[in-house]
């Protein structure tokens, strides 16, 4: 049985492939998408869900249906590429997975390449840096600690899978596919071309922003890299349609671009006002996201917070000041 929002959808490139969207359950409360591109011989899968029952079930049914419902006689074993558009969870983590079922190379963008060879590690290292990053915010000791052992516990039961293939911005893997180099949101994320259709993983989604951490977390993210990131699709010309991470399809990239565009740089004034005096980040996530006060949404809260302000004081319209605590206050 399928509800609404899971069901398959088929799209097509002006390069002759069929793209099939298959929604997969990541988490309790979030929906993937993965995508199975068919040409001739030729078969990839892009991304993998999150690697949870549900998210396993929902992408092995998914190939089922490829075969009984949309006349596709594409298997497991016919899988020629599997793409990891970036190293987050709910994209990668299904790779094991996978792994027992297909042999095909895995190819990711060479800034993500460590976070698919050595989950555990990356995942540790995400922990030790989230507790620093909160620390500095603001927060208090014990709820930093709480908060990145959220990251620790799922460090527990990640599995390495080795890459093949490191895609780079410019190239065109396996012959078809456009790699563009997309940061901001993650630092190796890629878009992939596939003439008028665009793959655009989280870089752009039909209905939400994506989440960004400050490029002091992560390097290669932040509001400053993924605004030009928004530039490099903007200034492509010719796309037609957007399949991204999550969500629907984009029916109308370069408006969609010039909403989110408006979409990350809204707040930077109330940001301005808050910090009248010198505020830290913590005093100004709770003035903002009042309803964002613990585990995984405080996170989110305060680091929506330090994407802007990091970017304030990159403008030259913040300055920054403190030690263990930073603040921050208006030029
Ligand atoms: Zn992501
Ligand atoms: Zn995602």
């Amino acid at each position: 049985m399928t509800s609404m929002g899971m069901e398959i959808r088929r799209f097509e490139s002006s390069t002759g492939a069929r793209l099939y969207l298959i929604p997969v359950r990541a988490f309790p409360r979030l929906l993937a998408n993965v995508y199975v591109v068919i040409q001739g011989e030729y078969a990839a899968l892009i991304d993998t869900g999150s690697g949870h029952a549900d998210s396993n079930a929902d992408l092995e049914a998914g190939f089922l249906s490829l075969r009984r419902d949309w006349n596709e006689p594409v298997g497991w074993a016919d899988l020629d590429r599997i793409v990891i558009t970036h190293g987050h969870v709910d994209h990668y983590g299904g790779l094991p997975f996978v792994r027992g079922r297909s042999t095909a190379p895995v190819a990711v963008h060479a800034l993500d390449r460590h976070v698919v060879e050595a989950p555990g590690e990356a995942m540790r290292r995400q922990a030790e840096g989230t507790a620093r990053f909160l620390g500095v915010a603001g927060i208090e000791a014990a709820t930093a600690q709480e908060v990145s052992g959220l990251f620790r516990a799922s460090a527990a039961h990640m599995s390495p899978t080795e890459v093949a293939t490191v895609m780079e911005e410019g190239e065109t893997l396996d012959g078809r596919f456009e790699v563009i180099h997309t940061p901001g949101h993650a630092a190796g994320q890629v878009c992939l071309r596939l003439g008028d259709v665009l793959l655009c993983s989280d870089h752009i989604l039909a209905h939400t922003h994506p989440r960004l951490t400050p490029a002091a977390l992560e390097p290669h993210t932040g509001l400053a890299a993924y605004l030009s990131s928004l530039d490099r699709i903007a200034f492509l010309p010719g796309l037609r349609l957007g399949l991204g991470g999550h969500e629907e399809a984009v029916t109308d990239v370069y408006i969609r671009i010039g909403e989110l565009r408006a979409s990350h740089l809204s707040r930077l004034d109330q940001i301005l006002a808050l910090c009248a005096a010198p505020q830290t980040l913590a005093q100004i996530a709770a003035a903002l996201y009042p309803d964002m006060r613990r585990g995984s949404a405080l996170l989110l809260a305060v680091q929506a917070v330090a994407t802007r302000v990091e970017y304030l004081v990159l403008q030259g319209q913040m300055s920054v000041s403190g030690e263990a605590v930073l603040h921050f206050v208006q030029k």
